[in-house]
């Protein structure tokens, strides 16, 4: 049998390695000069390989509870012991994140990247995939560069758009297209958010710890803890990755987005108020800039007085208990008007993605068309912050592999 699998990633590399057999051949196509890109950035460097917690609130998407099939069949403990075959050890850190022993994702790549070649995987690099016909129960695969091959079956694992200089595209949704496959719309996810206010920019470089909130018509509606930095577009920081699947798919929807930060999160608004209080009865010679200055980044405090139009000089004891009110209001309510995303650039995956409904979770074959299957992110799942995501693409990717082999 001849099997031909499109994207050499986490996803792609993991079928592959399941795939092949004494009559089994693989083709890995990848479109890049080298294999598994993402993998080398992931966890800046270090791959946040999985997560100890692959549950489906974890992942966001159409139906998320595709994922249960997957990794009851290959979850966290199957596939440490999978890694450990293979030589790769694994740590769990903080949040139930795992990462590989050697705190390296270079070595993640290294010892997959010795498996291929001793399991005989056949890697075509430099070879981007344009179209895949199926003409009497076979699979044509054209190649940018003019060659035609033909295959038994196909995985279609070329990933999404997010972050395009290390391989991301769009080709994979158009291919499936002409299979019939339908994709929901892709937005970026994992990403930095633009603000439509200046503010952010005269607060650049500032980093806070924090509580970001996501209303929508004025419901609260998701909360977020964890650091947020200032930049000249707009928010960056852990925080804002983790609300921006959210924020983003409201801004598909051509929704307006307000976020709520709160700068001090570890206070309520009557408890702050009350400080302040005491503060302006005990220290009548502070100016609001000063007594704010104990609590918060001075390059804050002067950006949310500016926009409250109090002097930042204005004496504690001329502030009067409205003002203070709406000093605290601010401090634990602010909100920013979101412009847009950072964009696909800056993503590090994609939302959307190739709807579940047509694939079979137990095989990850196409309902509509037998022998072609698909894993990994240019699905309509995805993860979470904390390994998630990679999560998918080696469990997905893992039992394609496993079926893509096998004599119906
Ligand atoms: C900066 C960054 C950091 C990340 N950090 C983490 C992390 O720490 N933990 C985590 O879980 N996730 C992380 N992710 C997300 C994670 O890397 C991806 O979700 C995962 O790698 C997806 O695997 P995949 O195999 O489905 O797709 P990909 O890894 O995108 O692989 C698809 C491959 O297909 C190739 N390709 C595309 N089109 C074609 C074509 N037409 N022909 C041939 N080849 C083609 C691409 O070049 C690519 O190599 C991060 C992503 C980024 C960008």
């Amino acid at each position: 049998m001849k099997i031909a699998i499109i994207g050499a990633g986490a996803a792609g590399i993991i079928a592959a390695l399941q795939a092949i057999g004494e009559k089994t051949e693989v083709d890995l196509y990848e479109k890049n000069n080298s294999f598994g890109k993402k993998i080398l950035v992931s966890g800046n460097g270090r791959c946040n390989i999985t997560n100890i917690n692959l549950k489906e609130d974890n992942f966001i998407g159409q139906d998320t509870t595709f994922v249960e099939y997957l990794f009851k069949e290959f979850g966290f403990l199957e596939f440490k012991k999978y890694c450990e075959k293979i030589g790769l050890f694994l740590k769990i850190k903080e949040n139930g994140k795992v990462y590989p022993l050697s705190n390296e994702a270079k070595s993640v790549l290294k010892i997959f990247e010795i498996n291929l070649k001793e399991k005989g995987v056949n890697i075509l690099l430099c070879k981007p995939v344009n179209f895949i016909k199926k003409i009497d129960n076979k699979f044509y695969i054209y190649t940018e560069d003019g060659d035609e091959k033909k295959y038994d079956r196909v995985l279609l694992c070329s990933g999404s758009k997010a972050a395009p200089k290390i391989g991301g595209n769009d080709s994979g949704y158009k291919i499936a297209k002409t299979f019939g496959h339908n994709t929901n719309m892709v937005y970026p996810c994992l990403v930095q958010l633009e603000t439509v206010s200046t503010n952010c920019a005269r607060m650049a470089g500032v980093k806070i710890d924090s509580e970001v909130s996501l209303k929508i018509n004025c419901k609260k509606h998701i909360k977020v803890k964890g650091d947020i930095l200032f930049t000249k577009y707009g928010l960056s920081g852990f925080a804002i990755l983790d609300i921006s699947p959210y924020v983003s798919k409201l801004l598909l929807e051509q929704k307006k987005v307000n976020i709520f930060i709160n700068l001090l999160p570890d206070y309520d608004k009557l408890e702050l108020l009350s400080i302040f209080e005491n503060i302006k009865k005990f220290h009548n010679r502070y100016d609001i800039l000063t007594m704010l200055s104990g609590f918060i980044s001075l390059k804050i405090a002067k950006v949310l007085l500016s926009e409250l139009k109090i002097n930042q000089n204005k004496m504690l004891k001329e502030m009067s208990i409205k003002e203070m009110r709406a000093v605290v209001e601010k401090i634990i309510d602010w909100c920013f008007e979101i412009d847009s995303t950072h964009g696909f650039d800056y993503a590090e995956v994609c939302g959307g993605g190739l709807r579940i409904s047509q694939i079979n979770p137990k095989t990850m074959e196409s309902k509509i068309l037998k022998g072609l299957f698909f894993a990994g992110e240019i699905l309509d799942i995805t993860g979470k912050r904390g390994g998630f995501n990679l999560a998918f693409a080696w469990s997905s990717g893992y039992i394609a592999g496993k079926n893509i082999g096998k004599l119906s």
